[in-house]
């Protein structure tokens, strides 16, 4: 956070609420600031990759809802969201097998507002809530504000693991929910396994402990057979998060949830409290591409975009990584999640990386306790695939020397400060890159 000034002061006697103190300028913030630079390869920020959507099917829904609707798009809604989206929302979860109706859809700005829906309605300062080690930051961002704590839990290439929930439970953690993104978690693009499914619902339902199930990137999938969703295994427990954020368009703003009556009806207060409605010309726009002809080959299209990006990154991986570096390999999604060297540090390297032409997010962001630091996420989203080669390069060259240097092989370098060397010759990035990043860095948590 920024200092206080005279007219609004830090601490106590200020004006500002205890909890703006949890809040830290986000990393997302400063990641979208790093993808602007045209010198910078991001592989840092999730963005889609919107320009795979062709501008006159976007046209063609703008314009029926303007010129067929305009006197409802441009008015209030209903905070549950307009009927006609809530029964296509139904279509869409139906793909993946998540039964519901349009009564038990509420609909959201975004899956961020979803999330900050569910940490007002569950959580009361000093509850436990579980989540996965790692876990996606706008989530941990989102349910800080109502101050939980946090009891982690580990994820590994099956997702997380549930055995280590159970060893929890046993001892008496009863947390007032446990979230989860089963299926292409970010930052990990891991997967929970079909027999964790069972067992995370099954210990779940015999605890009383409500699940909270995210899936923005389930219709991403490269390869392999759909696993059921939690929601599909536990209707009555699970309370279920999508968004069009990743099939369809970011800017739209349009989340959504179901879940269980008694959930929801207070879910829907507090949406209404915080912004009446979602855009109703959004939510139009949203009703009129997903039930007309463009969505489905659009999908299709886009998975194969991604699937060319994920081959992309993992053959560069495979080329450039130093020898003790491991990274997942994710069937579906956004994200590869790499392991460096225990000698590296992800944070400390990020400025050198910049001055290197390639942005990537750290690892100490997506674990509430600091943890992470010999984590990197890498999203192959949105550069193109030769973007990504290129980047995955330059993040290869910077680490390496990083390594020699921190191993003391040193021999054959010819200059030991590698935030320095090769700035210009390598990627055409001056030294202001470097100089801001490790000013967004200061403001980093
Ligand atoms: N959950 C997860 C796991 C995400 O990765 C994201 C986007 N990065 C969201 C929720 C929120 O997405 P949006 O608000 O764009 O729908």
């Amino acid at each position: 956070m920024p200092p206080g000034s005279d007219r609004f002061p830090d601490g106590p006697s200020g004006p500002f609420a205890a909890r703006t103190e949890r809040m830290a300028v986000s990393d997302v913030r400063a990641l979208f600031a790093a993808a602007r630079r045209p010198d910078v390869i991001s592989l840092a920020g999730g963005m889609p990759f919107v320009q795979a959507l062709p501008e006159a099917d976007v046209l063609d829904v703008a314009r029926a809802v303007i010129t067929e609707r305009a006197h409802l798009a441009l008015q209030y809604g209903g905070g549950v969201g307009l009927e006609e989206l809530r029964e296509q929302l139904v279509g869409l979860m139906a793909r993946e097998g998540v039964q519901s109706d349009a009564d038990r859809v509420l609909v959201t700005g975004g899956g961020q507002q979803a999330l900050d829906i569910v940490g007002k309605v569950f959580i009361d300062p000093g509850d436990r809530i579980v989540v996965e080690a790692p876990s996606y930051v706008g989530a941990l961002s989102a349910f800080s504000v109502y101050e939980p704590r946090f009891e982690t839990i580990p994820l590994d290439d099956d997702g997380m693991v549930v055995e280590a929930l159970e060893a929890r439970f046993a001892e008496g953690l009863r947390p007032k929910f446990v979230y989860t993104v089963p299926t292409f978690t970010n930052p990990a693009g891991v997967t929970m396994s079909l027999e964790r499914r069972h067992r995370l619902v099954a210990l779940c339902r015999d605890a009383g402990v409500p699940i909270v199930e995210d899936n923005p990137y389930g219709m991403l999938r490269f390869e392999g057979d759909p696993l059921p969703c939690l929601h599909t295994l536990d209707p009555e427990g699970v309370v279920y998060l999508g968004t069009l954020s990743k099939v369809f368009a970011p800017g739209m703003r349009i989340g959504f949830i179901t879940a269980p009556a008694a959930p929801l009806e207070r879910m829907i207060s507090t949406k209404e409290g915080s912004d009446l409605c979602t855009s109703s010309f959004a939510q139009l726009m949203a009703a009129a591409y997903l039930s007309g002809p463009r969505f489905e080959p659009n999908l299709l299209a886009l998975v194969d975009v991604y699937r060319e990006r994920r081959d992309a990154m993992l053959a560069a991986l495979e080329r450039f990584m130093p020898k003790g570096t491991t990274w997942t390999r994710p069937n579906g999604g956004f994200y590869v999640w790499v392991s460096l060297p225990p000698e590296l540090d992800a944070r400390s390297l990020l400025p050198t990386a910049f001055g290197r032409g390639v942005a990537y997010v750290a690892g100490t962001g997506f674990y509430p306790d600091g943890r992470g630091s010999d984590r990197i996420r890498l999203a192959f989203s949105y550069p193109t695939p030769e973007e990504i080669g290129e980047g995955v390069r330059r993040l290869g060259a910077v680490l390496s020397e990083a390594l020699t240097l921190a191993r003391g092989e040193a021999a054959g370098a010819p200059d030991p400060a590698p935030s320095h060397r090769g700035a210009g010759h390598d990627a055409g990035v001056g030294h202001g890159a470097a100089a801001e990043a490790a000013a967004a860095m200061r403001l980093l948590r």
